[in-house]
């Protein structure tokens, strides 16, 4: 069967917790630990947003469920100018996060097919079960670049072709840091818009594509694209929970307005200081634009360097388009790693941690099979305020 299973699901998240959970305790201990694993910006919040916080503390009103009208604007404008999309502000929502954003999508949506990639994020599949939803599970690999493609989205439309088709797309990706090329992202385009698939495309890494090369998925399919965003990634906001989405007016006025429905009946408005000094965030200045490419120059440089000594060594992985993680695959190693009793991935990042000190995510989190050798490195293990600061090359810094 292709859907998820509950089994299946639920192991990830406490192999997650576990890694996390070991590497504070072996911190405690004294042990230096390479916290590759959790995946947090390592950047301090975007300067500029910080004070207009401030300035904006004493906001207490509620505001309109959907957002400020002058954030919606700002966000917009941001997402025409830097995605080359057409996003309207009338049908952009701003809630506490985008996770808690596409979990309310799949929510308001008829009954449907969620089609997930695997390896994806962690959170897709459970989400569109709690949403009442059947989770599909499309497996990609190493030779597609980790990417499904236009042939199995056909493939999987022509099973129950009565019901709904959503696909998850997550570019650039978490755990895998790629994006697909162009022409690849042309055709499966193509054949969602052949068979009506709706298009989830979750482009939180959008703005820290490395090369500044993002090529957002509405610009190939705008009217069943759905986006989502937000100040998580590269205003290095996670903990503000501040996040956008994007409905395309061609989907029509119900998914809308049961939308805000839902946004109305539980978390109401996102905190009135955080809208406020998100309007700053999203105003497009020299500042910000000098604060988003120094990230991606950083990112670039940190994940070849990853990439480059990973392929030295023989483990394969793909150097990354974007975002902060690569998704290398120890296969080459399944021998040797298995007469030392390591066969899946979460024994595998176990003893990495217990033995080297590293820690990292075994693919299995991520929807992959348990024995397949592949594993989530998230390279933010660092000084983010001090690397922003300074200048020239990363890898001499201190
Ligand atoms: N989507 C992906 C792929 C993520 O990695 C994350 C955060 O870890 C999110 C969504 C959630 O972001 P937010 O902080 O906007 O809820």
């Amino acid at each position: 069967e292709g859907g998820y299973r509950q089994a299946e699901a639920g192991t990830p998240s406490s192999d997650t917790l576990l890694i996390n959970e070991q590497s504070r305790l072996l911190e405690a201990g004294g042990r230096r630990i390479h916290k590759l694993g959790f995946g947090q910006s390592p950047f301090p919040v975007f300067a500029p947003a910080v004070a207009a916080l401030a300035e904006h503390a004493g906001e207490k009103a509620y505001l309109p469920v959907q957002g400020l009208a002058a954030l919606r604007e700002q966000v917009a404008a941001f997402h025409r100018a830097t995605d080359e999309t057409a996003w309207e502000a009338q049908r952009v929502v701003v809630g506490p996060g985008s996770k808690l954003l596409l979990f309310a999508l799949m929510k308001s949506l008829p009954e449907a097919d969620i089609l997930i990639p695997a390896p994806a994020w962690v959170s897709y599949a459970p989400q569109a079960r709690l949403a009442g939803q059947r989770a599909v599970r499309l497996e990609a690999d190493f030779e597609s670049r980790w990417q499904v493609t236009a042939e199995q989205l056909d493939a999987c439309c022509r099973d129950a072709p009565e019901r709904l088709k959503v696909l998850i797309l997550n570019a650039p990706g978490n755990p895998t840091g790629l994006s697909p090329d162009a022409e690849s992202q042309q055709r499966l385009a193509e054949v969602a818009r052949r068979h009506g698939v709706l298009v989830l495309a979750d482009e939180i890494y959008a703005m820290l594509d490395h090369a500044g090369a993002h090529r957002a998925f509405a610009r190939d399919y705008p009217e069943g694209t759905v986006t989502t965003s937000g100040l998580s990634k590269w205003c290095g906001a996670g903990g503000w929970r501040l996040g956008v989405m994007h409905v395309p007016a061609a989907l029509g006025d119900e998914l809308f307005q049961r939308l805000i429905g839902l946004a109305s009946e539980t978390w109401s408005s996102v905190t009135s200081p955080v809208q406020y000094a998100a309007i700053t965030a999203y105003t497009l200045s020299s500042a910000l634009t000098a604060y988003v490419a120094r990230q991606r120059m950083i990112l670039a440089e940190l994940g070849e360097a990853c990439a480059n000594r990973l392929s030295a060594a023989g483990v394969r992985v793909h150097a990354p388009d974007g975002g902060f993680y690569l998704f290398p695959d120890f296969g080459a190693f399944r021998e040797s790693l298995a007469r030392r009793g390591i066969t899946t991935s979460a024994e595998l990042t176990r003893r990495l941690l217990d033995e080297a000190g590293v820690a990292l995510l075994p693919g299995s989190a991520f929807g992959c099979r348990p024995h397949q050798l592949t594993a989530r490195l998230a390279y933010v293990d660092f000084d983010g305020a001090a690397l922003l600061d300074g200048e020239g090359a990363v890898l001499d810094h201190p």
